[in-house]
């Protein structure tokens, strides 16, 4: 579902609602209203399931808490008519306020139609307490009525009472005593119709309570759950803690949840929780928007809400009902600051294009326009107006939890983007790596081949393709070092071309080096690798290396050579040795000691092929 699909679920949301309610408001009459303590709801048909409020001047007896049977007997001293709903302390008595703590009853007369079918009255929370009879029953009890602070006990809650009467004649009485709240009297009106009528209005206005209690509750549970796992997110946390302070206070308002739940907890503290989070409401949702909207925000408009907020909570905590109460009127003032404060911000962030603002914006203005039709309904005393309110708190939740959603979805969205580009990027990788090392693997196993040519030609002769001068040098001293550990013989073959320079003269130096290539490998032919090593000394020197071989051996593997070389059949008309090419050659053998110099033997082998020389040629000759 893409996030525009999310939009049709607030607006199916308040079409729904609206529904609901506007059929509320067609059950309500606000007509008749009590004249002289009467009231004539002779004109209520009951089959229509409509209601009335039971408002207008009720009797008013100050400082007396009467029962049916004294009103019957004329025992109450009447003090005057009062507007009801109200609290007494606006009454002026002798033109003085009337205290805000004391003791009253109120009585309505009532002339009703069917009076043999079942009716009903939701009597709403007092200011304290009440105890209420329908002619002569007492039929709903709040708290105790007392004459004093002792007697008199403060409780908060909703009843629902049904009664049929013999005649016409419905007499209610109700006492009301105040010593804990700041006011005394009747906080809401009382409500009056056919019992079923009253019975849908009570279940209705339960299941819409409890429909936004479900929704402040799971949103705060899911939010703070939420920032809970993922702490970097405080947008989460602050609309979460919102949310349940919201769904803390719900409880304590309306039907009162809260003292069904839990009968006897503490009157005072349920208060003193009720203006607690009506006051942490602001700074948290002030915060929330700073985290969401920051450079919309204020932070210094946050701080202060917060200092504000904090004060007024430790306030009420520490003093009693009466004296927060006086310190209210400044909160509530903060408050429609604040929404003003809201309202701008959002719309700025809506005006900027901001992420999730006009959701923002669609929802607070659901709330704050439910807000002041809510309280228009107060000043109009329209109470059915209030499910509105409810429709702005739910419409106002969606649509936030709705943004933070988003906001989450894209983070979500954003990261497995960024999961799913890493994979490539890796893929990508990991194969251009493959790639590298082949191309890698290839061109180390060619510089290898070429280490192993360049090694080969740095140790051969070009010319011959034997041996260099400086690999038989490296043998050599290796091989004096080897034989003189395993105490073995070892021998050197000087071999020179006999009058080179004549057979270089007569046939030029090509043929030279041709001559000198055949001879080479006419002498490696003779030998095979693991008896010696095969080299160019110099010139048209050749020398050979055989470790382990004893003088007996070197003097018939010269021989071989010689031979080996004249029967090549070169044919060198100059030589005054033989006709064709032949060498020379000087062996020597030692049994190396381990510090013998490898002179030794080459001086040696040099003295012998000089001998070879001197005695004619074309022969070996060994010491
Ligand atoms: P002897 O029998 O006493 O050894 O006489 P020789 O002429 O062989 O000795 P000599 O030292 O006087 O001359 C060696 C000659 O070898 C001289 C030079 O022209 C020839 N020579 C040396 N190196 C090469 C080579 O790489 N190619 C060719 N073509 N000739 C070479
Ligand atoms: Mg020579
Ligand atoms: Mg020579």
């Amino acid at each position: 579902m893409t996030f525009r699909a999310y939009l049709s679920l607030p607006i199916v949301l308040v079409i729904v609602m609206l529904t609901g309610c506007s059929t509320t408001s067609d059950e309500l009459d606000i007509e008749p209203r009590a004249a002289s303590g009467l009231l004539d709801a002779r004109q209520l048909t009951l089959e229509k399931d409509q209601l009335i409020l039971l408002n207008g001047e009720w009797s008013f007896y100050w400082n007396q808490l009467l029962e049916p049977s004294d009103i019957e007997s004329g025992i109450g001293e009447q003090t005057d008519y009062l507007e009801m709903p109200s609290n007494w302390y606006k009454y002026k008595l002798n033109g003085n306020n009337l205290p805000r703590t004391g003791y009253a009853t109120f009585v309505l007369d009532m002339q009703v139609a069917e009076p043999e079918q079942t009716k009903g009255i939701l009597v709403p929370v007092m200011y304290s307490n009440y105890k209420l009879w329908v002619n002569n029953q007492l039929l709903a009890v709040s708290g105790e009525v007392g004459t004093d602070s002792k007697q008199s006990v403060p409780y908060k809650s909703t009843e629902v009472i049904y009664f049929s009467a013999p005649t016409q004649h419905v007499q209610l009485v109700l006492q009301i005593s105040n010593y804990h709240n700041y006011a005394g009297g009747m906080l809401e009106p009382l409500l009056y119709g056919s019992s079923s009528a009253v019975q849908k209005n009570h279940d209705r206005n339960i299941a819409v309570q409890f429909i936004l209690f479900g929704i402040l509750l799971l949103a705060g549970i899911y939010h703070i759950g939420l920032s809970f796992f993922r702490n970097k997110n405080t947008s989460m946390l602050c609309f979460g803690l919102f949310c349940s302070v919201v769904s803390l206070r719900n409880t304590l308002v309306g039907e009162v949840f809260f003292t069904k739940l839990f009968p006897d907890f503490p009157w005072e503290v349920a208060m003193k929780i009720e203006y607690s989070c009506l006051y942490l409401m602001v700074p948290l949702f002030a915060l929330f928007l700073q985290r969401l909207f920051p450079e919309e925000s204020s932070a210094l408009f946050t701080k202060i809400s917060f200092i504000l907020a904090g004060s007024y909570t430790i306030l009420t905590i520490i003093v009693s009902a009466d004296i927060y109460y006086l310190f209210l009127l400044y909160y509530q003032i903060f408050i429609v600051i604040s929404l003003a404060y809201a309202v701008l911000l959002l719309l700025r962030a809506t005006y900027r294009k901001r992420d999730g603002a006009v959701f923002a914006l669609v929802g607070f203005s659901a709330f704050v326009l439910t807000s002041l039709f809510d309280l228009s309904g107060f000043i109009l005393q329209r109470y059915s107006w209030q499910s509105f309110h409810s429709l702005g708190v739910a419409t106002f939740i969606v649509c936030f939890s709705l943004v933070l959603s988003k906001k989450l979805s894209t983070s979500f969205n954003m990261a497995e983007q960024l999961a799913q580009q890493l994979t490539e990027w890796n893929e990508s990788l990991d194969k251009k790596v493959h790639e590298r090392t082949l191309v890698i693997e290839e061109s180390n196993k060619k510089l290898e081949e070429l280490n192993r040519q360049l090694q080969e030609w740095s140790l051969v002769d070009g010319l011959t393709n034997v041996s260099n001068r400086r690999h038989f040098d490296d043998f050599l001293n290796s091989q004096l070092i080897q034989c003189a550990k395993k105490k073995a013989p070892l021998t050197l073959l000087l071999i020179d071309i006999d009058y080179f320079k004549l057979y270089n003269d007569a046939n030029g130096h090509i043929q030279g080096d041709h001559c000198l290539k055949e001879v080479a490998r006419a002498i490696k032919a003779s030998l095979s690798p693991h008896q010696g090593l095969t080299a160019r000394y110099g010139g048209e020197e050749f020398a050979v290396v055989m470790p382990g071989c004893n003088k007996e051996n070197a003097l018939a593997m010269a021989q071989i050579l010689c031979t080996a070389v004249r029967e090549l059949g070169i044919p060198h008309t100059q030589s005054l040795a033989s006709g064709d090419v032949t060498v020379s050659i000087g062996a020597a053998t030692i049994n190396p000691e381990p510090n013998t110099n490898h002179h030794v033997i080459i001086d040696l082998a040099d003295q012998n092929l000089y001998k070879a020389k001197s005695m004619g040629r074309n022969q070996v000759y060994s010491n």
